[in-house]
């Protein structure tokens, strides 16, 4: 889930506010449900999402999943997202490329090649515009759900802040 207000981050032991994780996985510097499989995660916050988004059951959970299983707690690793689409970077594939041709560490491949935007003039709104249709007919959501989500999903990244 993305943390937009403090209120969303949990707690460590000493009460201050974890840096990773939010208050319904982590509080007083452990996770809540520390068995927790992925399996379980997905179901979780597929439920979430289906009364947030109206996104059929089996749709969010696989949605979930496929978040889910890139997070630090169930991968080992900090595989960075987009910070312009979201999109998690796991391959050098994924990657966009800078000036000299090296591997971007922010951007995706379809947002940021040879060191700037692809779509330079893109604003959040078009954005939303752009990705809500996509995302409404490969999950079966409302478009008005797909546009919130998105909105959502992309108020953390930093190319919008
Ligand atoms: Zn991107």
């Amino acid at each position: 889930m993305p943390l937009l207000s403090q209120t969303d981050y949990g707690t460590e032991a000493d009460g201050t506010s974890s840096s990773q994780y939010c208050h319904y996985c982590y509080q007083k510097g452990a996770y809540t449900d520390p068995n927790a499989t992925v399996d379980q995660m997905a179901e979780k916050a597929g439920a979430i999402m289906t009364q947030m988004f109206a996104m059929p059951p089996d749709k969010a959970k696989e949605f979930s999943k496929m978040q889910i299983q890139n997070l630090y707690r169930w991968s080992g690793k900090i595989i960075p997202s987009c910070e312009s689409c979201g999109m998690p970077l796991i391959s050098d594939q994924d990657a966009g490329t800078e000036t000299d041709g090296t591997r971007s560490l922010r951007y995706c491949t379809h947002c940021y090649q040879n060191g700037a935007f692809t779509e330079p003039d893109l604003t959040r709104e078009t954005m939303v515009k752009k990705y809500a249709p996509m995302l409404a007919s490969q999950y079966g959501m409302p478009i008005a759900k797909a546009e919130e989500m998105v909105e959502r999903f992309t108020g953390t990244l930093s190319r919008w802040q």
